[in-house]
């Protein structure tokens, strides 16, 4: 992007106060990947920029390239997350969805796709469905989506679908013979949920059933292969879902 000027729709995944009135504000966008922008005087009672620079917006920027951080100068909201502000409960959910999605995009390259599974998690979460299950498949195609899918068709090894477990190290399912030290087990309904949740669509999350235990495994399954892979370090949002 070398134009000075320039317009794209934006999911605030993160924002930070500096200096005595702005707001420097980490968007996912649609056409310029991730963003971190200035939001110059956005904590004054009166700008107009002050909705548009909170947590879970979503709005149409207009960007002005800046020496250093591109600064926003209006905004046009589009849809509001109300529940995420209203609903105590269901913030570090949606916190837990920013947070990853900021730790695993790097750069302003375009993921539209990105884009909209954020978008479609926000709303989600509005709709009480089944939150664990929803940051799972979110979890599931955001690192399909980056390339790092787990393979969840056959034993890696011998292509065995006789299957026992999944090898976070391995980054597949394992069957019973080509037991590795890492595998954590899984019962065959988890193994149906994970497929379920990873090549359906987002949306349909909510037609989706699993028991505690089938969660509990996959949730386990899921965190330990994206830290095997991927960066996170220590995320908020976790630690408030413990709680
Ligand atoms: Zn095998």
């Amino acid at each position: 992007m070398s134009s000075r000027i320039f317009k794209d729709r934006g999911l605030v995944l993160r924002t930070r106060v500096i200096g005595e009135a702005d707001r420097l504000v980490t968007l996912l966008t649609f056409e310029n990947g991730k963003i971190e922008a200035v939001a110059r005087g956005a904590r004054k009672m009166k700008s107009r920029l002050a909705a548009g620079v909170d947590l879970f917006t979503s709005a149409e920027y207009t960007f002005h390239r800046g020496k250093t951080w591109p600064l926003i100068t209006s905004q046009n909201q589009l849809e509001s997350f109300l529940w995420f502000r209203d609903d105590p409960d269901l913030y570090p959910y949606g916190l837990y969805l920013n947070e990853l999605t900021d730790r695993l995009i790097f750069g302003e390259e375009p993921c539209p796709k990105l884009y909209q599974l954020l978008l479609i998690g926000w709303r989600l979460l509005g709709e009480n469905g089944d939150r664990s299950l929803i940051l799972r498949a979110f979890e599931l195609k955001i690192v399909y989506n980056l390339g790092y899918s787990p393979g969840l068709d056959c034993c890696q090894e011998c292509g065995s679908e006789n299957l026992r477990g999944f090898s976070p190290k391995e980054g597949s399912l394992m069957c019973d013979r080509c037991r590795c030290n890492d595998l954590i087990p899984l019962e065959s309904g988890t193994i149906a949920l994970a497929r379920r949740l990873l090549q359906g669509p987002l949306q349909q999350v909510g037609k989706i059933r699993a028991s505690i235990r089938q969660k509990e495994e996959l949730t386990r399954m899921n965190s330990t292969f994206i830290s095997y892979h991927l960066e996170l370090g220590e995320l908020k949002s976790k630690r408030l879902l413990k709680e």
